[in-house]
């Protein structure tokens, strides 16, 4: 049978662009490996930047998200043994949306299935994409329930399935460029079954590695450890993770961090990589499919969410009124955030991870640039601006 536009991965990428569609009566089906229920709680990002909320809002995706979203307006660095917080909120008067990504999937999810009558096929196998060069690609997968394989036509393919999905495989060798950056850094990403030990994210940028604390709900709080790249988070038992976390984190002045259980424990190892341009034919590639941006700056479902947008819109033009023109500047669009956010979260990588390099003009640097935060009004805006992703009109 033949579909408008079939999307590929039901992350938050595929399924704001699904929402776009339904919302404009397009006929789209959405394709998943895993289930609903596995989606629904995967746990993963959390802070989602004013912009983005709304940009859902004005879809009709942020209503829960507006009800119990907490507004973020402050972060603290932690280095030479004090505390310095930096209240971007008082600055600016923007602030964050913290947010856990596994309740506005689960919003997402239940809109385009439930309100909006979308079609997802969830636990399929195999998805393959044919003849992206012409005017009309398939996409085939096996189905979960028949163990047969099915063939979609369609008119346009959205590749949303994340960093470790088929789509951006498929692009036609020669024609797209991948650049990638790796840091040589290891993270610990850890999920405590326990209150939040401030009421702010914490920077810990401390000699013996970088570590951090970003709330995410009353009951759960997450938590990251630098450590090698590659390392087995079996090297990390519950009393080796608090007494690492207590001695990069606590400082004069601070509450004791609250500890709790270790609900998620794995180690990524920090690389970013673009995909340029984000289009091969009619494949359309979105969020961490066409690009991947280590979660130092917290930026990667803003990214998503921003590449979402324009893809919906854009097929939203071509296919209800004629217009291409969204889907011809559609890469280029993104490309501009994504490198902005890119390179930011470089430049916050110094200032994490700067001080525990083993090099002593490196360290020195990095508590220049520190301090310099909190000294240079200039500077403070400067951050503030990237940190809530307002810096530039893209
Ligand atoms: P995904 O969420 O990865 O969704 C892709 C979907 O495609 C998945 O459901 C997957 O199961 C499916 N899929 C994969 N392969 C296939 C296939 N072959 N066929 C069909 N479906 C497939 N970002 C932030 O902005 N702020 C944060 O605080 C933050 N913290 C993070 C913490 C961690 C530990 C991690 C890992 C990431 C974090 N991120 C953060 C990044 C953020 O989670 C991702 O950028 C975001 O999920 C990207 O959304 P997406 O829809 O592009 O991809």
């Amino acid at each position: 049978r033949h579909r408008s536009v079939v999307i590929v991965g039901a992350g938050p990428a595929g399924l704001t662009v699904g929402n776009i569609l339904r919302a404009a009566g397009v006929d789209c089906l959405v394709l998943e490996t895993e289930t609903r229920g596995f989606i629904e709680r995967r746990p993963r990002a959390g802070v989602i930047e004013e912009w983005a909320v709304r940009g859902l809002e004005r879809r009709g995706l942020a209503r829960d998200l507006l009800e119990r979203a907490e507004p973020h307006t402050a972060c603290e660095f932690r280095f030479d043994g004090e505390r310095h917080r930096f209240s971007y909120g008082e600055l600016t008067g923007g602030h964050h949306w913290v947010y856990p990504q596994p309740l506005l999937v689960t919003d997402l999810v239940r809109e385009y299935v439930d309100v909006r009558g979308g079609t997802a096929r969830f636990g399929v196998r195999g998805v393959r994409l044919y003849g992206l060069d012409g005017d009309r690609p398939s996409v085939s997968y096996v189905c979960p329930d028949t163990g047969q394989r099915e063939v979609v036509t369609c008119d346009y393919v959205a590749g949303c399935d994340g960093a470790r999905g088929v789509t951006r495989a498929c692009v036609t060798p020669g024609r797209v460029r991948v650049a990638r950056h790796d840091y040589g850094i290891g993270w610990l990403a850890l999920l405590a079954e326990a209150p939040p030990s401030a009421d702010c994210v914490l920077f810990g940028c401390h000699p013996d590695g970088f570590a951090g604390q970003m709330p995410r709900s009353p009951e759960v709080t997450r938590y990251y450890l630098q450590c090698p790249p590659g390392d087995d988070p079996a090297n990390w038992p519950h009393e080796r993770v608090w007494a690492e976390l207590r001695r990069r984190l606590e400082v004069a002045g601070a509450a004791p961090l609250t500890e709790g259980p270790l609900i998620e424990k794995r180690v990524l190892d920090m690389h970013d990589y673009v995909t340029e341009p984000m289009v091969s034919g009619r494949l359309f590639l979105a969020g961490d499919a066409a690009h991947l941006v280590a979660p130092i700056a917290a930026k990667g479902l803003n990214l998503a969410l921003h590449d979402a947008f324009l893809l919906g819109d854009a097929l939203v033009a071509r296919l209800t009124g004629g217009d291409g023109g969204g889907l011809a500047g559609y890469s280029a669009a993104c490309l501009r955030r994504v490198w902005d956010y890119q390179e930011f979260s470089q430049w916050l990588s110094e200032l994490y991870h700067g001080t525990a390099a083993g090099d002593p003009f490196r360290a020195g640097t990095t508590l220049a640039r520190l301090r310099r935060l909190f000294t240079s009004p200039t500077a403070a805006a400067a951050f503030a601006e990237q940190y809530l992703g307002t810096a530039a009109r893209y």
